[in-house]
């Protein structure tokens, strides 16, 4: 089955994109094998295609350091069991040098990614996301997790990639 991974820096809204996908259908957790604490799995259909969702990041660093050490190992490891990733932005807080190292992982890959903006809940962030063009990158898909804007057009990206 495919693995879609979502990763990004602390606090762009990752775990509310997680929770947004599963919808009311929240798979537990436990049912996979070698489930460490701080990656979330779930299984997950969409347009009746079933794939695996890897939410990282589920730690608390003891410091900045500590954070960014942590941040890039968890999206490593996810980015490695992926057979795509989700890059989750924050169309709020703009590109920080955090983005700018998961960025710099994901170039080292050869994994597909989808660049997903988030917090884009009207339309003053949806102009302030243009900043994001800045990584290099050709297209992103504006979202907001919490609200539901973007997100019937993020799993259309998602599915056909799959
Ligand atoms: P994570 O650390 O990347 O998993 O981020 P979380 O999902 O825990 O979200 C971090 C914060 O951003 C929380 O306070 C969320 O409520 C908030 N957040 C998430 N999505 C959105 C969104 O679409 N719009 C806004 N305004 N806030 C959001
Ligand atoms: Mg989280």
């Amino acid at each position: 089955m495919s693995v879609v991974a979502i990763v990004g820096r602390p606090n762009v809204g990752k775990s509310t994109l997680f929770n947004r996908l599963l919808g009311e259908r929240k798979a537990l957790v436990e049912d996979f094998p070698g489930v460490t604490r701080d990656r979330n799995y779930a299984l997950v259909t969409r347009h009746a295609k079933p794939f695996t969702l890897i939410d990282t990041g589920g730690f608390e660093p003891a410091s900045e350091d500590r954070m960014l050490v942590q941040m890039r190992e968890q999206s490593q490891l996810a980015i490695e069991e992926a057979d795509l990733v989700l890059f989750v932005l924050d169309g709020r807080a703009g590109l920080t040098p955090a983005d700018e190292e998961v960025a710099a992982l994901l170039r080292q890959s050869t994994k597909p990614v989808l660049y997903v903006v988030n917090k884009v809940d009207g339309p003053q962030q949806e102009q302030a996301a243009a900043e994001f063009y800045g990584l290099g990158i050709e297209s992103f898909v504006a979202i907001s997790a919490e609200h539901g804007q973007g997100i019937n057009d993020l799993v259309n990206q998602i599915c056909a990639q799959l």
